[in-house]
């Protein structure tokens, strides 16, 4: 599980993983030319409604997913995550794939009523989907927005057709840092 792309990053042989990138986030399309060189799966996970325009200038720099999210949450500032156009550059690469992260990427760790959060997961699985279809993105994969694997959250997903679901049992980078 790669979120912002370090370039201590680079030195790791991840030959042996699937690869998960999380967030869209712009250091993981600069860096994109590294990671097809390993011939395994790498899925991107996006959140739908946070996209930089096509005409924005992207921050080069890697800052931490949390501020990049901080920022984007705050400010609505956008250059810290990819594009559509670069999106859809992924999706046509070999080996690689685009999948949900929800549209929002809304906290859900906090109390809202049950009722309260199926109709979000229902709004925002519908939505999510609809963007992606408007790109001519077809997704399979999804990954918890904050790995939040609610029961209902995976029930509206599979409702949905989405069934290839990610979560907090993948191994963040991080983690695998000193092991390989
Ligand atoms: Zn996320």
């Amino acid at each position: 599980m790669i979120h912002e792309v370090y370039e201590w990053m680079l030195n790791l042989d991840l030959s042996e993983y699937i690869i998960t990138f999380d967030d869209g986030l712009y250091s993981q399309y600069k860096y994109l030319e590294h990671f097809l060189k390993f011939n395994t799966p790498k899925i991107f996970f996006i959140s739908t409604n946070i996209i930089s325009p096509e005409d924005e200038i992207q921050n080069k720099e890697t800052i931490p997913c949390a501020r990049a999210h901080e920022l984007f949450f705050k400010n609505k500032v956008t250059n810290n995550y990819m594009k559509w156009s670069q999106i859809k550059e992924i999706a046509n690469t070999a080996n690689c794939y685009i999948g949900g992260h929800s549209h929002k990427h809304k906290d859900l760790r906090k109390n809202i009523s049950l009722k309260e959060l199926h109709s979000h997961l229902k709004n925002d699985t519908d939505t999510m989907i609809s963007e992606f279809e408007k790109k001519g993105i077809q997704i399979k994969d999804f990954c918890f927005p904050y790995n939040y694997e609610a029961p209902l959250y995976k029930e509206v997903l599979k409702q949905k057709g989405i069934t290839n679901i990610y979560g907090s049992g993948r191994i963040a980078i991080e983690e695998l840092k000193n092991a390989i």
